[in-house]
């Protein structure tokens, strides 16, 4: 097989970036647009559409249509899975092209986006495609003199606000659900990464999706954000990214109508590694290959080390050691392992991040530094920071970059304590080769997943979100259908005979 020439085909890209409203391509109410810029070396991708408040309410009007017309709910449970199935082999159909429209519009490396985006996004659309026929309600055990049944039944409209770090797979992670429970949907991505939204909603339409089941309607957070989850008419929002702008959603539907809202928000997850952990080898590749995945812009990257002052040494030195494996490289290039990061504010934020360790005293080890400056693009050295303290701001707060704080700890009681010892409440770690402590670590610490002796395992059949100010309600798994459905008691009188 011939190599695909990314670069040529990147060159011949001329993305449509209008919204999707009622199964159609449409210009903004007022024609507006904004820049669409590419990470990688700042080349104009085109425009997309400035979405703001006629075009959330077009889509919300087309989704509630669609919505108490029953053409999508309507549906049988087994009907909606083969619509679903086939936009899944929709996605999958396409995927070079979702592929590089992913690269280009946030900079990962194209293999990644290649190899682990499109198809986790597909498989994340055809398991629940292939669950919602499975799913029953229940009988309540009341007794001979009634029957009360509890059956679910979709919300409603459903508003969807994502991020731009796994654009497609967080959209799939509210998609799945929402629309295999039989939901209407108003999506708005990032406008940092408008361009595969657009794509996924015009492929759910040739699979057989009815018009204005699956919207989307890009634009800023402030202006089509805020409009989706202010919108009377949005019975719950799906949302994914800060913590910060998490919070406003909560005050959205408390301005509102009281939406159900459903935060899956930022971390800073714990990396604990005892001495008795027999392969310190083994956990420094774990970390580097997870805080450096991405450009470190995941949710979940472990990105505290915390680290057992007698092993603390072999563990950076370890760790250090691969980051000439992670170095930044041209995101088209199928061999590149750490692409760009995805604008410059994001690549200003994570230099500053960084010149706030070295004056809090931590040593960088390794990186720390802005590289590939001459491509144009936004790229950070994979970078590790030792003699972190605690209550030092790369220890407390999510730089989303490639930047790893080391901590050292000396008893057992005192890593439970810095790992929790955190406003966020992702995911955690624990290295341990004694049985009992790996049990009682994992109890003790206070995340949504802990992981033990890894940290790469993922499935979707597993619930995904966090503790604390790490969001509200899981995605993924079964659990993810408790965000999109109402439970219904439906009481019957039995008389005697
Ligand atoms: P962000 O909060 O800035 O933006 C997320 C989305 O919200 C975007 O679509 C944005 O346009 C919109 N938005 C911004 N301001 C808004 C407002 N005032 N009203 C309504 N909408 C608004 O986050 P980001 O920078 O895009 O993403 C990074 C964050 O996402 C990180 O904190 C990361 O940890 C988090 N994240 C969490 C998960 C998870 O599952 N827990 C997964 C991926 C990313």
């Amino acid at each position: 097989m011939t190599a695909i020439d990314w670069h040529q085909r990147a060159a011949a890209l001329r993305p449509d970036g209008r919204l999707v409203i009622d199964g159609r391509r449409i210009a903004a109410a007022d024609g507006a647009t904004f820049d669409n810029r590419s990470p990688i070396d700042g080349r104009s991708l085109g425009t997309a559409a400035r979405g703001q408040t006629a075009d959330i309410d077009a889509a919300v009007a087309s989704a509630r249509r669609a919505f108490d017309g029953r053409s999508w709910c309507g549906q049988t449970p087994a009907q909606r899975k083969q619509v679903l199935l086939r936009f899944a082999e929709g996605i999958l159909a396409a995927r070079e092209e979702l592929a590089l429209l992913e690269t280009m519009d946030m900079g990962k490396p194209i293999a990644d986006a290649l190899g682990v985006d499109v198809p986790a996004t597909a498989r994340c659309i055809a398991w629940y495609a292939e669950a919602v026929d499975k799913v029953y309600g229940e009988i309540a055990p009341t007794g001979d003199r009634a029957l009360a049944l509890i059956t679910r039944e979709p919300v409603g409209v459903v508003g969807a606000i994502v991020p731009w770090n796994y654009p497609m797979l967080m959209a799939a992670w509210k998609l799945g659900p929402a629309l295999a429970a039989g939901n209407s949907l108003v999506l708005k991505p990032s406008e940092k990464s408008p361009l595969t939204a657009l794509r996924l909603a015009e492929i759910a339409v040739e699979a057989g999706l009815p018009p204005g089941v699956f919207n989307v309607v890009t634009g800023y957070g402030h202006e089509a954000g805020e409009a989706l989850a202010l919108h009377g008419d949005v019975d719950a929002v799906g949302f994914t990214g800060s913590t910060r702008v998490g919070r406003r959603m909560l005050e959205y539907a408390g301005r509102s109508n009281l939406k159900r809202v459903y935060n899956e928000l930022g971390g800073k997850s714990a990396f604990v590694v005892f001495d008795d952990c027999a392969d310190i080898g083994r956990a420094a590749q774990t970390i580097a290959a997870s805080i450096w995945f991405n450009q470190g812009e995941s949710c979940n990257a472990p990105s505290r080390a915390i680290v057992h002052e007698r092993v603390a040494d072999e563990f950076a030195a370890t760790v250090a050691a691969l980051a000439p494996r992670y170095q930044p490289g041209d995101p088209l290039d199928a061999a590149t392992v750490m692409g760009a990061i995805v604008d410059e504010t994001q690549l200003r934020s994570v230099l500053g991040h960084i010149e706030a360790g070295r004056a809090a005293g931590a040593q960088c080890v390794t990186g720390g530094r802005r590289a590939r400056e001459a491509s144009g693009g936004y790229y950070v050295e994979p970078t590790l920071f030792d003699g972190v303290a605690p209550a030092m701001t790369i220890a407390r707060q999510e730089i989303f970059g490639p930047v790893l704080s080391l901590l050292r700890f000396s008893t057992e009681g005192e890593a439970i304590a810095v790992a929790n010892d955190s406003d966020y409440g992702l995911q955690a770690s624990v290295w341990t080769d004694t049985l009992s402590r790996a049990h009682r670590v994992a109890r003790a610490l206070r995340a949504g997943t802990v992981h033990v002796n890894q940290y790469d395992e993922d499935d979707i059949t597993v619930p995904f979100g966090g503790y604390k100010q790490s969001g509200n309600g899981r995605d993924k798994s079964l659990h993810a259908f408790d965000k999109y459905t109402e439970l219904k008691t439906t009481w019957l009188r039995i008389d005697p005979a």
